[in-house]
């Protein structure tokens, strides 16, 4: 792609670091920054910034928060006993909306991925562990992805569990094998956290 100006050609080139934004979009996402009022675009950057500089992860749960602890970990009337353990906040996010969950959650961050490099020390795994050494916790559900590495994950921490008093259960695949969390729609995600299975007889199941 040749440019015109040096200028348009860095914030092009910035922009198209962003995921699933290619060249291309990458223009014309920003001559359409560039048509809008002056303020539009201070808004954004102002925006990005200051969720950059200021964000906090929840201390127990490694969601998104904006305090010490988030709303879910401070609700009393959730169930601390029963931990959903997922990838990130896009997973806690799409499990709030089904209103079928009154249980805390553990955000990983990620999942376990030798290709990409991820192992489980860059992941939120020590801390589940101690949180279940700790005793409040009675379950443990895993809401993954059924992806290789979602599996290799939920398998790794469920060996590191070994010798501790929990249950451990996965949510019911009415969801096809590599589906998102986030793309479920509401009623079958709701229903296979309500339809749980053992963990050990979702691995036989696969
Ligand atoms: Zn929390």
């Amino acid at each position: 792609m040749e440019f015109s100006s040096k200028l348009l050609e860095n914030a092009v080139q910035e922009m198209s670091h962003l995921p699933g934004i290619g060249k291309r979009t990458a223009l014309r996402l920003v001559l359409h920054l560039l048509k809008q009022p002056q303020e539009r675009t201070e808004l954004l950057t102002e925006a990005l910034m200051k969720l950059k500089s200021e964000v906090n992860f929840c201390k127990s749960c490694h969601n998104i928060s904006d305090t010490e602890l988030c709303e879910i970990c401070a609700n009393p009337k959730r169930d601390e006993s029963l931990v959903c353990v997922v990838e990130d906040i896009r997973d806690v996010m799409a499990i709030e909306n089904t209103s079928q969950y009154k249980g805390l959650y553990h955000v990983l961050g990620g999942k376990i991925s030798p290709m990409e490099g991820v192992g489980p020390q860059d992941l939120n795994i020590a801390s589940l562990i101690q949180k279940v050494k700790e005793g409040t916790v009675k379950e443990l559900i895993f809401a993954l992805s059924s992806t290789m590495e979602g599996d290799t994950t939920n398998f790794y921490i469920y060996r590191q569990l070994e010798g501790l008093e929990v249950v451990t259960s996965a949510i019911a695949r009415g969801i096809s094998v590599g589906d998102e969390l986030e793309f479920a729609d509401e009623v079958t995600l709701g229903r296979s956290i309500v339809n749980r299975v053992p963990f050990e007889s979702s691995i036989k199941a696969n």
